[in-house]
């Protein structure tokens, strides 16, 4: 019989069973091997107010979160993507979920530069940049 991907769609392989686990997006139960993992930073402080912070110093808190997506979901967020019949026997890495936004086209994924990231800070002036 031929196959549409290589995997069946899954990581299972002859397993058997395995336990199911709930979307994040539209809590739909799917298999745990067929559903998309991806960590995302989090962080309580708006984008924008973050980078003001850590201009002048301060730091700003980021979480890791795990989410778990349908195969539906991750497609519609832009996780995974319809691909082509000789391009789906190959296995892709899910590095990062890229952020949509409402009438935005979802960029290309591509590695933070180094010179992004704020310099270390000393902690003797990061309390002083708080207080005021
Ligand atoms: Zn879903």
């Amino acid at each position: 019989m031929p196959k549409k991907r290589k995997n069946r769609g899954r990581h299972k392989g002859d397993k058997g069973k395995e336990p199911m686990v709930y979307c994040d997006n539209c809590g739909k139960l799917v298999p745990r091997s067929k559903a998309v993992r991806v960590t995302v930073p989090y962080s309580p402080v708006p984008a924008d107010l973050a980078r003001e912070l850590e201009k002048q110093g301060a730091i700003v808190p980021r979480y890791y979160v795990t989410k778990t997506y349908c195969i539906n979901c991750a497609i519609y967020l832009g996780i995974l993507k319809v691909r082509a019949e000789d391009e789906r026997k190959r296995k892709v890495t899910i590095t990062r979920a890229p952020v949509r936004r409402e009438g935005t086209t979802i960029p290309p994924v591509t590695k933070p530069a180094q010179s992004q990231l704020p310099p270390p800070t000393q902690p003797g002036s990061q309390e002083a940049q708080t207080k005021s």
